[in-house]
């Protein structure tokens, strides 16, 4: 190899928390130290400081905080008073925690197909399968990118549906003047460590504007009391850690500066792959410009590109690029879903991108150099398999 980014043997990780770790460690540690002292270990004082802070920060009013996203979503949905006879829309291609949290909800989960462009949820799509029964729809912020909240807004309000965001990839996302969390009646979030604001395990919020859906939350997740040992509804146990609010709470301050960092990446990785489009290697399309996050940043393989993504992925862990899938089995082809009838070809947009995408690493802190060094490696797979081919066929 003749190109100096590709000698050395330094790992680009997929993702590195030191970059937000490390500068915070003393404050971290101290306010893990404030919460051992004052030992209020649930529902405790930092909790309720960080439900503030981070519900403001997304530009809603109230945030209950839930042990995970997962939580937020099967909890929240009931909040909205969504539950068994009522069908809720969502995207065929999410994370398989939106349609558990459908289903533990009670509704009957309605999948649809994505706008191959983005992978976000394909609105016309919805609207078609919207039936008397539709009382809600989740767009998912996949990836960091929200679903234009003024074509959602419209959908919901030509038809009186509720909107529910599963935002859990897209903390302090933006698009059309609007911040995620702050379109629908109520918004779920994740804390899961690499999440763009991630806890040290795990965590996740509802946040909304409505005060009735906030009472109803914090007594779902406190076994459904409304106060103490009075239970007025059939709750769980599912709340946030004082410990993990308090983490969090010293780590939001940060976040903004975070992702903005996230976008920078982005924005290197979009110019540096501009010339690898005609080997086969498409970054997914950002219709919010700065507004996006980038959770992920994810490029998708063409019909151009020479090598298949398996054997993509393993040259490239070959020369120390880790990456991921996100995610490779479409919700409706997983086994535990079968049930709900749906087959190979109901969605071929999100079946067709479950095969060719692929992650590239993203997380603050990511250098310049890191970044050409996951271009350089991912030009010399496709370079050296490209002439293969013409080879071949010589
Ligand atoms: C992470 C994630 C969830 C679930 O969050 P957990 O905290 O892991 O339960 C839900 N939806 C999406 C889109 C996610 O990325």
């Amino acid at each position: 190899m003749h190109d100096s980014s590709l000698s050395g043997s330094a790992l680009v990780p997929f993702v590195d928390f030191t970059a937000q770790h490390q500068p915070l460690q003393v404050q971290i540690n101290q306010a893990i130290q404030d919460v051992i002292q004052r030992g209020d270990y649930v529902l405790g004082q930092a909790l309720v400081e960080f439900e503030h802070a981070f519900a403001h920060a997304c530009g809603s009013h109230y945030g209950i905080g839930v042990a995970s996203g997962t939580d937020a979503i099967a909890l929240g949905l009931q909040a909205c008073g969504i539950g068994a006879g009522d069908e809720v829309i969502l995207p065929a291609n999410t994370f398989v925690a939106t349609l558990i949290g459908v289903l533990r909800s009670g509704a009957t989960p309605v999948l649809v197909d994505c706008d191959p462009r983005t992978a976000l949820i394909d609105l016309m799509a919805a609207e078609k399968a919207i039936t008397p029964r539709t009382r809600a729809l989740i767009p998912v912020h996949l990836y960091g990118q929200m679903v234009s909240p003024r074509q959602l807004l419209d959908l919901a309000s030509s038809y009186d549906l509720l909107i529910f965001e599963d935002a859990a990839q897209a903390h302090l996302a933006e698009c059309d003047g609007q911040r995620a969390g702050s379109i629908g009646t109520a918004a779920a979030f994740s804390f899961y460590p690499s999440k763009n604001l991630g806890a040290l395990g795990d965590g996740g919020m509802l946040v909304t504007r409505e005060e009735s859906v906030a009472q109803r939350m914090r007594s779902l997740r406190n076994y459904g009391a409304t106060r103490k040992y009075f239970h007025t509804d059939y709750g769980t146990n599912s709340r946030l850690d004082t410990l993990q609010a308090a983490v969090l709470k010293t780590k939001l301050p940060h976040l903004y500066t975070w992702n903005c960092d996230r976008y920078r990446a982005a924005q290197y990785y979009d110019a540096l792959l501009r010339p690898l489009h005609s080997l086969g290697i498409q970054p997914l399309e950002n219709h919010c410009g700065a507004g996006h996050v980038y959770h992920l940043y994810v490029v998708r393989l063409t019909d151009a590109c020479p090598l298949d993504r398996t054997a993509l992925q393993n040259a490239l862990t070959d020369l120390g690029i880790q990456t991921g899938i996100h995610y490779p089995i479409p919700c409706h082809l997983q086994p535990a879903f079968k049930h709900l009838g749906y087959e190979i070809g109901d969605f071929p947009h999100a079946e067709a991108l479950s095969q060719a995408i692929l992650s590239l690493p993203m997380f603050p802190g990511l250098s310049c150099e890191q970044i050409e060094r996951v271009v350089a490696a991912l030009q010399a797979c496709l370079e050296s398999a490209a002439s293969a081919c013409i080879e071949a066929q010589v």
